[in-house]
């Protein structure tokens, strides 16, 4: 594992160590370095170059945070309802690639006969009005998915491991440590394009209970050495609160992607407490839909327009997202999946 990926691995060993005090400073280093004070103690954390920390207004060297929303839901959204038409499909990414989102994962190069919502992934991506500034997303599980996924001419692929040896075994009926093995066969087949493992069950598991967080940095450290460039931690049945994203982000370090889902109802906070400590990616869909087809008890992912809304609010977070625009995504997929959607901003609209 590169000595740099360590370094930004700084597990924190105090709880609510944000509390103190804090400052911002860049060093030589490129990267920039949070300094936290709790309990006369001081801590460093270093964030990847280009994050944002809004964790105390009132701290000094406090700089805009400028979040990067992955939007999933014309994969993670899509993938548990009666498919829909190439078209139809390709015609709300295009819709989305319009509402100043740069990140979103279009699509999966999964079994058709697992996944009949996600079939005809290349077909979908032919027919989608591209731009430069939007980077495209693929959910590969192997080396034949992510080679459909380059000849499709992906911009950058996920794969998705889990943190609970259980969930994984069920899931993808792989230890860990064949996954392992799998992602970094991805990782030679993706050529150089950006490869984000998104680790499931970080926040807790619906087998076996309490969070698995002591194994996650290393399993990171594994992946960093395969040449995994991202990741994203994942609350696949929405098992977080502020409380357990505080901890696992103490062990991770802030240079991480949440994927959150609001099972419970704790996504928006989860979310907000980890923009507190200075994290910036966030996989979201519009509408509120989706979660895992084979997780049992998973509930819709956070709603992107619920996050943009509650940011939109704050004038030290921006988003870049259009959110009149993404509304009316929301309405025309309430429209194509023939359901309500569980968002509150698309069923309320936002406050005046
Ligand atoms: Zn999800």
């Amino acid at each position: 594992m590169a000595t740099g990926r360590r370094q930004q691995l700084v597990a924190l060993d105090q709880q609510n160590s944000m509390s103190g005090g804090i400052g911002v400073s860049h060093g030589a280093d490129p990267d920039i370095q949070l300094v936290t004070k709790h309990k006369n103690r001081m801590h460093r954390v270093t964030l990847g170059t280009g994050s944002f920390v809004t964790p105390n207004r009132e701290g000094y060297g406090v700089s805009m945070a400028q979040l990067v929303i992955r939007e999933v839901g014309p994969r993670d959204g899509l993938q548990n309802e009666e498919p829909l038409n190439v078209e139809r499909r390709a015609e709300i990414i295009s819709a989305l690639c319009r509402t100043g989102l740069t990140e979103i994962e279009a699509v999966s190069f999964v079994s058709p006969k697992a996944v009949p919502a996600m079939a005809h992934a290349a077909d979908v991506l032919e027919l989608v009005d591209r731009r430069s500034e939007v980077r495209l997303w693929a959910l590969v599980p192997n080396v034949r998915g992510a080679h459909m996924a380059v000849d499709a001419n992906i911009d950058a692929l996920t794969v998705t491991v889990s943190a609970c040896p259980v969930y994984n075994e069920k899931n993808v009926r792989r230890t860990i440590a064949e996954s392992v093995v799998g992602i970094g066969e991805i990782v030679q087949v993706a050529e150089g394009r950006p490869v984000d493992v998104v680790i499931s069950c970080v926040f807790g598991s619906p087998y076996t209970g309490d969070e698995p967080t002591g194994t996650v940095p290393d399993l990171m450290g594994q992946l960093s050495d395969l040449g995994v460039t991202r990741f994203t931690l994942a609350d696949t049945t929405g098992m977080a609160t502020p409380h357990r994203v505080e901890r696992v982000l103490h062990k991770t370090g802030i240079d991480v992607g949440l994927h959150l889902h609001d099972t419970r109802g704790t996504a928006l906070v989860n979310a907000m407490t980890a923009v507190s400590m200075g994290v910036t990616r966030f996989d979201t869909a519009v509408g509120g839909l989706g979660g895992s087809p084979f997780a049992q008890g998973a509930g819709g992912n956070l709603a992107t327009e619920d996050l943009v809304h509650l940011a939109d609010d704050d004038p030290m977070i921006s988003t870049g997202v259009d959110l009149a625009a993404l509304l009316a995504v929301a309405k025309d997929l309430a429209t194509a999946v023939d359901h309500d959607l569980p968002s509150r901003l698309a069923n309320h609209g936002p406050a005046r």
